[in-house]
């Protein structure tokens, strides 16, 4: 059961109660750099995030924004645009209304405005923007950049109890303390409590996991979940998998963000969109959303001695994901949910592809050298010979345009 929580307007978006958990990322241009920074906003908010956010780091970028939200208006893209601010942002947003006003949201992070007394007046500084712009806020605490002097406080209690739980407790105990003691500061400088959210990310799995039901316990701000710094490959998208279901999965985040390390496109630069679809696939995998249909395929063993089932496998995936651009713009209601199966053998194909939308059941080596296929449960065809993936593509789209057309 999703946990209950404000409802906070982020732009035309919004996020909390139970409204869909919501798919952000991150732009990595420099944002100083408008046609590129537009650029790669049009391709995530293509591969489907709903809300993106950019560095704010110094004068050129603050002055670089409206001109972004300009050209993004222009092309018809209304994603929220979110403003990322470390140590300056109280002058940034001061010094510039029309990047304060531009922006949909301010994501500040409570370790790094200033130390000392100058850290409450900077905070201030920056929620009076956001009061005077009504504008909502992530309060975002980061484990990399967690407030010092608080987590010495913390341990330094802990050291002077009898049975001392040691520096990860504190670290998770400041974690959250760091959130939910700034949304109580926000509040007094007079933001109101539904233009909250609130993140307290790290990069270990097991103190994101602990940190987060913490917090998802002691207020009911909507969460933004992710854990950062993920890394790069393999590594870094099973531990933000594994992070993010176990909360999602007890009902707790709101709007996620999945911070791998990019890795190269084709034309040999970073690849964004990787992280957007790892969020889909994760929400989808949990039947949270559903954004593309999905393809039940068999792993393969030796009852498969060839890679056809492989590349037929692929072939259909690539065709669905190809084609949903299409259906979605045609308006093909509730195709996203579709299942398809590919399956390599008469052990499990039959079965797994009656199950599916639609399904195909490959002959394994040895066994009769048709393939029959299935919609809705039934059998109604048996396809032979070469070409099976065109053979069996053109009745996908038939069925696809009957059901869903
Ligand atoms: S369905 Fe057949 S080919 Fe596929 S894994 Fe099972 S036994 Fe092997």
């Amino acid at each position: 059961m999703r946990r209950e929580t404000e409802t906070v307007l982020v732009g035309d978006v919004p996020i909390g109660s139970d409204h869909p958990i919501r798919i952000q990322s991150m732009a990595l241009t420099d944002t100083g750099d408008v046609p590129s920074t537009v650029a790669q906003i049009k391709v995530l908010v293509e591969a489907d995030a709903e809300l993106v956010r950019v560095t704010v780091k110094d004068e050129r970028h603050a002055r670089a924004v409206p001109e972004i939200k300009r050209q993004l208006k222009a092309e018809g893209i209304s994603a929220p645009l979110i403003g990322d601010f470390h140590y300056n942002g109280h002058l940034l947003l001061k010094a510039h209304p029309d990047c304060a006003k531009a922006l949909d949201k301010y994501r500040i992070n409570p370790g790094n405005v200033g130390i000392g007394k100058h850290r409450d007046r900077n905070f201030e500084a920056m929620i009076k923007v956001a009061v005077n712009f009504d504008r909502p806020v992530r309060i975002g605490v980061n484990g990399g950049s967690l407030d010092q002097e608080l987590l010495d406080r913390l341990m330094e209690k802990d050291r002077e109890l009898p049975k001392p739980e040691g520096p990860k407790k504190a670290f998770r105990e400041a974690m959250v303390l760091s959130a939910l003691e700034s949304a109580d500061r926000a509040i007094e400088y007079g933001l109101p409590p539904d233009r909250i959210i609130l993140s307290a990310k790290c990069s270990d799995v097991r103190d994101l996991v602990d940190v987060y039901r913490d917090l998802a316990g002691g207020c009911n701000f909507p969460l933004h979940l992710g854990l950062t710094e993920a890394g790069p490959g393999l590594p870094g998208i099973v531990a933000s998998t594994a992070a993010l279901s176990i909360l999602l999965a007890e009902g707790i985040g709101d709007t996620i963000r999945v911070s791998v390390t990019p890795e190269t496109n084709e034309s040999g630069g970073p690849d964004r969109t990787r992280e957007v679809l790892l969020c889909r696939h994760i929400l989808q995998a949990l039947h949270i959303r559903h954004f593309t249909p999905s393809v039940t395929a068999c792993p393969g063993c030796g009852r498969t001695a060839s890679t056809l089932f492989l590349e037929i496998a692929q072939e259909v995936q690539a065709y669905l994901d190809q084609r949903m651009h299409l259906w979605k713009k045609k308006g093909y209601k509730g195709v996203e949910n579709l299942k398809v199966a590919v399956m390599g053998c008469v052990v499990n194909g039959p079965g797994e592809a009656r199950d599916a939308d639609i399904g195909l059941s490959l002959p394994g080596t040895g066994e009769n050298p048709s393939a029959p296929v299935y919609a809705d449960g039934k059998h109604v065809s048996t396809l032979r010979g070469k070409n099976l993936t065109a053979q069996f593509l053109k009745i996908l789209e038939t069925y696809v345009q009957e059901r869903f057309g």
